[in-house]
C-alpha cells in the first residue's frame, strides 16, 4: 500500500520534471492511472493519494471496478481507453466518464444513443494510428478530420481530443518524432474545428512519458509505473 503511494508521488515528480524541462506547467498535463488487471482495493490506494482519473481496457472489468467503488469514491473520473466492440457500447455509456477509443462513426453514434440523457455528455477522444501500425486500431489520419466533423454532431458526445498508443520506439528520440506528428495532427484539427472543448492530447505511458510531455500530451496515461508490473493476461 504504502509502495503503491510512493509510486504515486514517483510519477507525479517525473510529470513534473518533464513539464519543466519544456517549459510548460505541470498543471497542464492530466495524469490518468491506468488499473487495468488491478484490483478496486489499489485503487482506492491510490485514490488515497489524490488522484481522481482512472483507465481501464477491458469493459466489463472496468464496470465492476466502478460499480465496487462508486458509493466510497463517488469523485473519481472513469475513462474507458480499450477497444469497443459494438455490444459493449451500451455498459460503457452506461458507467464511464470518458472513452478515448473511438475509431469509427458507429461506435460514437450507439455512445450518444446509449448515453443516459441525466448523466453530462459522454466526453470522447479519437484514436489516430499515427504511424499506421497494421495490428493497431485507430483511425486513419487522412480520415480523422471526417469523423471528427460527424462526432460533434452527436448530442451526448462531447469531442475532447486525441488518443494515439504509437509502436514502442526505444530512444527518446523517436518517441519524440512519433508524439510530434500527433501533436501536428492534433494541432491542424483545433484550427479546423473550431470547438473550443478540443483540449485533449492523451499519448504516454510508462515508457515514454517524457518525450509525449515534451511533445504536447495533455494526458499521460500510465500504468506499470503505478500499479506495477501487469500479469500476462
Ligand atoms: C495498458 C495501457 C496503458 C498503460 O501502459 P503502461 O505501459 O503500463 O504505462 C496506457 N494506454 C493504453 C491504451 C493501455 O492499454
Amino acid at each position: 500500500m504504502q509502495s503503491l503511494l510512493s509510486n504515486l508521488e514517483a510519477v507525479r515528480q517525473r510529470v513534473a520534471v518533464a513539464a519543466r524541462d519544456c517549459g510548460r506547467p505541470a498543471e497542464a498535463v492530466r495524469l490518468l492511472a491506468v488499473s487495468k488487471t488491478f484490483p478496486a482495493l489499489d485503487v482506492q490506494t491510490i485514490a488515497q493519494g489524490g488522484q481522481i482519473d482512472f483507465g481501464e481496457n477491458y469493459i466489463q472489468e472496468g464496470v465492476e471496478k466502478i460499480v465496487t467503488l462508486k458509493h466510497t469514491n463517488s469523485l473519481l473520473v472513469w475513462h474507458c481507453i480499450g477497444p469497443i466492440q459494438s455490444n459493449k457500447t451500451k455498459l460503457a455509456a452506461e458507467n464511464f466518464d470518458w472513452v478515448h477509443s473511438i475509431d469509427r462513426l458507429k461506435i460514437a453514434q450507439r455512445l450518444s444513443e446509449q448515453r443516459p440523457s441525466g448523466l453530462q455528455p459522454l466526453q470522447v477522444c479519437l484514436q489516430v494510428n499515427v504511424d499506421g501500425g497494421a495490428t493497431k486500431s485507430g483511425v486513419a489520419p487522412d480520415e480523422v478530420l471526417a469523423l471528427a466533423q460527424a462526432v460533434m454532431q452527436l448530442p451526448q458526445l462531447q469531442l475532447r481530443g486525441l488518443m494515439t498508443i504509437p509502436e514502442p520506439a526505444v530512444t527518446f528520440e523517436l518517441q519524440l518524432q512519433l508524439h510530434q506528428q500527433t501533436k501536428k495532427l492534433f494541432d491542424e484539427l483545433k484550427s479546423q474545428l473550431y470547438l473550443e472543448a478540443f483540449d485533449t492530447l492523451s499519448m504516454g505511458m510508462t515508457a515514454d512519458l517524457e518525450a509525449a510531455i515534451h511533445a504536447g500530451a495533455t494526458m499521460v496515461r500510465v500504468g506499470t509505473a503505478l500499479f506495477g508490473q501487469r500479469d500476462a493476461v
